[in-house]
Protein backbone atom coordinates (compact mmCIF):
# COMPACT_ATOMS: atom_id res chain seq x y z
CA UNK A 1 0.00 0.00 0.00
CA UNK A 2 1.56 3.27 -0.99
CA UNK A 3 0.11 5.31 1.87
CA UNK A 4 -2.26 7.33 3.26
CA UNK A 5 -2.90 11.08 1.33
CA UNK A 6 -5.21 13.97 2.27
CA UNK A 7 -6.08 16.04 -0.73
CA UNK A 8 -7.54 19.43 0.71
CA UNK A 9 -9.82 20.96 -2.05
CA UNK A 10 -9.93 17.77 -3.87
CA UNK A 11 -13.76 17.96 -5.28
CA UNK A 12 -12.76 19.65 -8.47
CA UNK A 13 -9.60 20.86 -10.36
CA UNK A 14 -6.09 20.35 -9.37
CA UNK A 15 -7.00 18.40 -5.79
CA UNK A 16 -9.54 16.14 -8.40
CA UNK A 17 -6.56 15.24 -10.46
CA UNK A 18 -4.26 14.20 -7.89
CA UNK A 19 -7.37 12.59 -6.22
CA UNK A 20 -7.78 10.61 -9.10
CA UNK A 21 -4.37 9.34 -9.81
CA UNK A 22 -3.63 8.79 -5.85
CA UNK A 23 -6.47 6.52 -5.80
CA UNK A 24 -4.74 4.48 -9.06
CA UNK A 25 -1.73 4.43 -7.49
CA UNK A 26 -2.75 2.70 -4.30
CA UNK A 27 -3.33 5.39 -1.82
CA UNK A 28 -5.97 5.52 0.69
CA UNK A 29 -7.47 8.63 -0.18
CA UNK A 30 -9.00 11.54 2.30
CA UNK A 31 -10.60 14.76 -0.12
CA UNK A 32 -11.65 17.49 1.34
CA UNK A 33 -14.13 20.04 0.22
CA UNK A 34 -16.11 22.47 1.66
CA UNK A 35 -19.21 23.59 -0.90
CA UNK A 36 -19.74 21.41 -3.53
CA UNK A 37 -20.77 18.00 -1.87
CA UNK A 38 -21.60 16.87 -5.08
CA UNK A 39 -18.61 16.94 -7.09
CA UNK A 40 -16.88 15.65 -3.55
CA UNK A 41 -18.91 12.40 -3.30
CA UNK A 42 -19.01 11.56 -7.04
CA UNK A 43 -15.40 11.66 -7.16
CA UNK A 44 -15.49 9.74 -3.53
CA UNK A 45 -18.20 7.18 -5.17
CA UNK A 46 -16.14 6.69 -8.65
CA UNK A 47 -12.76 6.49 -6.41
CA UNK A 48 -13.29 4.94 -3.31
CA UNK A 49 -11.77 8.03 -1.71
CA UNK A 50 -13.30 9.34 2.05
CA UNK A 51 -14.77 12.62 0.96
CA UNK A 52 -14.43 15.20 4.57
CA UNK A 53 -16.46 18.62 4.71
CA UNK A 54 -14.88 21.51 6.44
CA UNK A 55 -13.19 24.94 5.84
CA UNK A 56 -9.51 24.43 5.93
CA UNK A 57 -9.39 27.64 7.42
CA UNK A 58 -11.72 27.14 10.41
CA UNK A 59 -9.40 25.39 13.06
CA UNK A 60 -12.09 23.19 13.94
CA UNK A 61 -12.67 21.49 11.15
CA UNK A 62 -9.30 20.79 10.17
CA UNK A 63 -9.04 18.88 14.05
CA UNK A 64 -12.14 17.29 13.61
CA UNK A 65 -10.91 16.06 9.58
CA UNK A 66 -7.53 15.19 10.80
CA UNK A 67 -9.15 12.72 13.78
CA UNK A 68 -11.33 11.07 11.52
CA UNK A 69 -8.48 9.94 8.75
CA UNK A 70 -6.84 8.55 11.60
CA UNK A 71 -10.17 6.50 12.62
CA UNK A 72 -10.88 5.51 9.18
CA UNK A 73 -7.72 5.67 7.28
CA UNK A 74 -5.56 5.14 9.62
CA UNK A 75 -1.88 7.21 9.92
CA UNK A 76 -1.66 10.03 7.12
CA UNK A 77 1.95 9.77 5.24
CA UNK A 78 0.90 12.45 2.68
CA UNK A 79 -0.48 15.76 2.89
CA UNK A 80 -1.52 18.09 0.13
CA UNK A 81 -1.92 21.32 0.66
CA UNK A 82 -4.06 22.38 -2.26
CA UNK A 83 -7.14 23.92 -1.03
CA UNK A 84 -7.01 27.99 -2.47
CA UNK A 85 -9.16 30.45 -3.42
CA UNK A 86 -8.93 34.09 -5.81
CA UNK A 87 -10.91 36.83 -6.35
CA UNK A 88 -12.02 39.15 -8.58
CA UNK A 89 -9.30 41.19 -10.27
CA UNK A 90 -8.78 44.27 -8.32
CA UNK A 91 -5.83 47.09 -7.72
CA UNK A 92 -5.06 46.63 -3.72
CA UNK A 93 -6.21 49.98 -3.50
CA UNK A 94 -9.83 48.71 -4.00
CA UNK A 95 -9.55 45.72 -1.87
CA UNK A 96 -11.71 45.16 1.12
CA UNK A 97 -10.54 44.48 4.48
CA UNK A 98 -12.80 41.10 4.36
CA UNK A 99 -11.17 40.25 1.06
CA UNK A 100 -8.04 40.23 2.45
CA UNK A 101 -8.59 38.73 5.69
CA UNK A 102 -10.36 35.62 3.69
CA UNK A 103 -7.84 34.97 0.82
CA UNK A 104 -5.01 34.77 4.09
CA UNK A 105 -6.96 32.50 6.08
CA UNK A 106 -7.87 30.17 3.45
CA UNK A 107 -4.83 30.60 1.27
CA UNK A 108 -2.59 30.64 4.01
CA UNK A 109 -3.95 29.82 7.74
CA UNK A 110 -5.78 26.62 6.26
CA UNK A 111 -2.13 25.32 4.94
CA UNK A 112 -0.61 25.76 8.30
CA UNK A 113 -3.32 24.35 10.15
CA UNK A 114 -3.20 21.50 7.95
CA UNK A 115 0.81 21.21 8.19
CA UNK A 116 0.40 21.60 11.92
CA UNK A 117 -1.79 18.39 11.81
CA UNK A 118 0.37 16.56 9.57
CA UNK A 119 3.08 17.17 11.43
CA UNK A 120 2.00 15.92 14.86
CA UNK A 121 1.29 12.46 12.86
CA UNK A 122 4.34 11.96 10.46
CA UNK A 123 6.90 13.18 13.05
CA UNK A 124 9.25 10.76 14.51
CA UNK A 125 9.43 13.34 17.43
CA UNK A 126 5.70 12.58 18.11
CA UNK A 127 5.96 9.22 17.06
CA UNK A 128 5.08 8.65 13.89
CA UNK A 129 6.83 7.12 10.51
CA UNK A 130 7.74 10.41 8.54
CA UNK A 131 5.86 11.55 5.83
CA UNK A 132 6.07 13.91 3.08
CA UNK A 133 4.01 17.38 2.48
CA UNK A 134 2.99 18.78 -0.91
CA UNK A 135 2.29 22.81 -0.95
CA UNK A 136 0.36 23.55 -4.06
CA UNK A 137 1.83 27.78 -4.52
CA UNK A 138 1.51 29.34 -7.78
CA UNK A 139 3.78 31.12 -10.40
CA UNK A 140 1.89 34.61 -8.64
CA UNK A 141 4.30 34.44 -6.07
CA UNK A 142 7.04 35.33 -8.62
CA UNK A 143 5.17 37.71 -10.78
CA UNK A 144 3.37 39.81 -8.16
CA UNK A 145 -0.30 39.61 -10.10
CA UNK A 146 -0.57 43.39 -10.40
CA UNK A 147 -3.96 45.22 -11.40
CA UNK A 148 -5.37 41.07 -10.48
CA UNK A 149 -4.61 39.91 -7.58
CA UNK A 150 -1.68 40.98 -5.16
CA UNK A 151 -3.42 39.02 -2.29
CA UNK A 152 -3.66 36.08 -3.65
CA UNK A 153 0.35 36.45 -5.17
CA UNK A 154 1.14 37.47 -2.31
CA UNK A 155 -0.48 34.58 0.07
CA UNK A 156 1.48 31.83 -2.74
CA UNK A 157 4.48 33.32 -1.36
CA UNK A 158 3.64 32.60 1.97
CA UNK A 159 3.73 29.25 0.92
CA UNK A 160 6.94 29.16 -0.33
CA UNK A 161 8.33 30.68 2.62
CA UNK A 162 5.88 27.77 4.94
CA UNK A 163 7.52 25.60 2.67
CA UNK A 164 11.32 26.71 2.93
CA UNK A 165 11.01 26.92 6.71
CA UNK A 166 8.84 24.02 7.33
CA UNK A 167 11.07 21.79 5.73
CA UNK A 168 14.34 22.44 7.53
CA UNK A 169 12.16 22.23 10.85
CA UNK A 170 10.61 18.63 10.39
CA UNK A 171 13.38 17.51 7.67
CA UNK A 172 15.07 15.70 10.59
CA UNK A 173 12.24 14.24 11.79
CA UNK A 174 11.62 12.27 8.16
CA UNK A 175 9.07 14.64 6.86
CA UNK A 176 10.18 15.92 2.98
CA UNK A 177 8.37 19.47 2.43
CA UNK A 178 7.74 20.29 -1.27
CA UNK A 179 5.56 23.19 -2.85
CA UNK A 180 4.57 22.89 -6.49
CA UNK A 181 3.87 26.54 -8.47
CA UNK A 182 1.50 25.40 -11.16
CA UNK A 183 1.36 28.10 -14.57
CA UNK A 184 -2.48 28.63 -14.94
CA UNK A 185 -4.14 25.45 -15.83
CA UNK A 186 -7.53 24.37 -16.89
CA UNK A 187 -9.79 24.53 -13.65
CA UNK A 188 -13.28 26.14 -12.37
CA UNK A 189 -10.77 28.64 -10.89
CA UNK A 190 -10.44 31.31 -13.32
CA UNK A 191 -14.53 31.55 -13.72
CA UNK A 192 -14.77 32.21 -10.18
CA UNK A 193 -12.52 35.05 -10.52
CA UNK A 194 -14.87 36.69 -13.52
CA UNK A 195 -12.55 35.40 -15.88
CA UNK A 196 -13.69 31.80 -17.32
CA UNK A 197 -11.05 32.49 -20.62
CA UNK A 198 -7.99 33.25 -18.80
CA UNK A 199 -6.25 30.52 -19.10
CA UNK A 200 -6.46 30.08 -22.52
CA UNK A 201 -5.56 33.66 -23.18
CA UNK A 202 -2.67 33.28 -20.12
CA UNK A 203 -1.80 30.45 -21.57
CA UNK A 204 -1.64 30.48 -25.26
CA UNK A 205 1.50 33.12 -24.32
CA UNK A 206 3.64 30.84 -22.10
CA UNK A 207 6.34 29.07 -24.14
CA UNK A 208 4.42 25.79 -24.15
CA UNK A 209 2.03 28.41 -26.07
CA UNK A 210 -1.26 26.72 -24.07
CA UNK A 211 -2.20 26.44 -19.86
CA UNK A 212 -1.88 23.37 -18.31
CA UNK A 213 -4.33 20.53 -17.26
CA UNK A 214 -4.70 19.56 -13.68
CA UNK A 215 -3.60 15.95 -14.57
CA UNK A 216 -0.24 17.63 -15.31
CA UNK A 217 0.04 18.92 -12.09
CA UNK A 218 -1.14 16.09 -10.61
CA UNK A 219 1.56 13.67 -11.92
CA UNK A 220 4.28 16.24 -10.30
CA UNK A 221 2.53 15.76 -6.63
CA UNK A 222 2.60 11.86 -6.95
CA UNK A 223 6.28 12.38 -7.73
CA UNK A 224 7.05 14.50 -4.92
CA UNK A 225 4.50 12.32 -2.55
CA UNK A 226 6.59 8.87 -3.75
CA UNK A 227 9.94 7.59 -2.77
CA UNK A 228 11.34 8.41 -6.24
CA UNK A 229 11.42 11.80 -4.80
CA UNK A 230 13.14 10.74 -1.61
CA UNK A 231 16.09 13.15 -1.44
CA UNK A 232 13.76 15.87 -2.19
CA UNK A 233 13.03 18.15 0.23
CA UNK A 234 12.76 22.45 0.43
CA UNK A 235 12.03 22.58 -3.22
CA UNK A 236 9.39 24.82 -4.88
CA UNK A 237 9.24 23.43 -8.86
CA UNK A 238 7.28 25.15 -11.18
CA UNK A 239 5.00 23.36 -13.19
CA UNK A 240 4.50 26.16 -15.75
CA UNK A 241 5.06 25.71 -18.85
CA UNK A 242 7.97 27.56 -18.99
CA UNK A 243 6.48 30.75 -17.72
P1 LIG B 1 -10.67 25.13 -8.14
O1 LIG B 1 -10.94 24.38 -9.40
O2 LIG B 1 -11.35 26.44 -7.90
O3 LIG B 1 -10.97 24.14 -6.90
C1 LIG B 1 -10.75 24.62 -5.61
C2 LIG B 1 -10.92 23.49 -4.62
O4 LIG B 1 -10.63 24.00 -3.31
C3 LIG B 1 -12.32 22.93 -4.59
O5 LIG B 1 -12.22 21.56 -4.31
C4 LIG B 1 -12.94 23.68 -3.40
O6 LIG B 1 -13.99 22.96 -2.79
C5 LIG B 1 -11.76 23.76 -2.48
N1 LIG B 1 -11.82 24.83 -1.48
C6 LIG B 1 -11.96 26.18 -1.69
N2 LIG B 1 -11.98 26.83 -0.51
C7 LIG B 1 -11.86 25.88 0.46
C8 LIG B 1 -11.84 25.91 1.88
N3 LIG B 1 -11.95 27.07 2.54
N4 LIG B 1 -11.71 24.74 2.55
C9 LIG B 1 -11.63 23.56 1.89
N5 LIG B 1 -11.65 23.46 0.54
C10 LIG B 1 -11.77 24.61 -0.16
O7 LIG B 1 -9.11 25.41 -7.95
P2 LIG B 1 -7.80 24.85 -8.71
O8 LIG B 1 -7.57 25.71 -9.89
O9 LIG B 1 -7.87 23.38 -8.84
O10 LIG B 1 -6.69 25.27 -7.64
C11 LIG B 1 -6.13 24.36 -6.71
C12 LIG B 1 -4.90 25.01 -6.10
O11 LIG B 1 -3.97 25.31 -7.15
C13 LIG B 1 -5.18 26.34 -5.38
O12 LIG B 1 -4.35 26.44 -4.23
C14 LIG B 1 -4.77 27.37 -6.40
O13 LIG B 1 -4.41 28.59 -5.82
C15 LIG B 1 -3.58 26.68 -7.08
N6 LIG B 1 -3.27 27.18 -8.41
C16 LIG B 1 -4.16 27.08 -9.44
C17 LIG B 1 -3.83 27.59 -10.69
C18 LIG B 1 -4.77 27.51 -11.88
O14 LIG B 1 -4.48 28.16 -12.92
N7 LIG B 1 -5.84 26.76 -11.82
C19 LIG B 1 -2.58 28.20 -10.88
C20 LIG B 1 -1.70 28.28 -9.81
C21 LIG B 1 -2.05 27.78 -8.58
P3 LIG B 1 -15.54 23.05 -3.30
O15 LIG B 1 -15.63 22.15 -4.53
O16 LIG B 1 -16.33 22.51 -2.16
O17 LIG B 1 -15.83 24.47 -3.63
Amino acid sequence: MAGVMLVTGGSRGIGAATVRLAAERGYKVALNYVHNKAAAEKLAHETGALAIHGDVAAESYVVRMFKEIDEKLGRITVLVNNAGIVDVAARVDEMSAERMQRMFAVNITGSFLCAREAVKRMSKKHGGNGGSIINISSVAARIGSPAMYVDYAASKAAIDTLTLGLSKEVGPEGIRVNAIRPGVIHTDIHASSGDPERADRIGASSPLQRAGEPEEIARAILWLASDEASYVSGAILDVAGGR
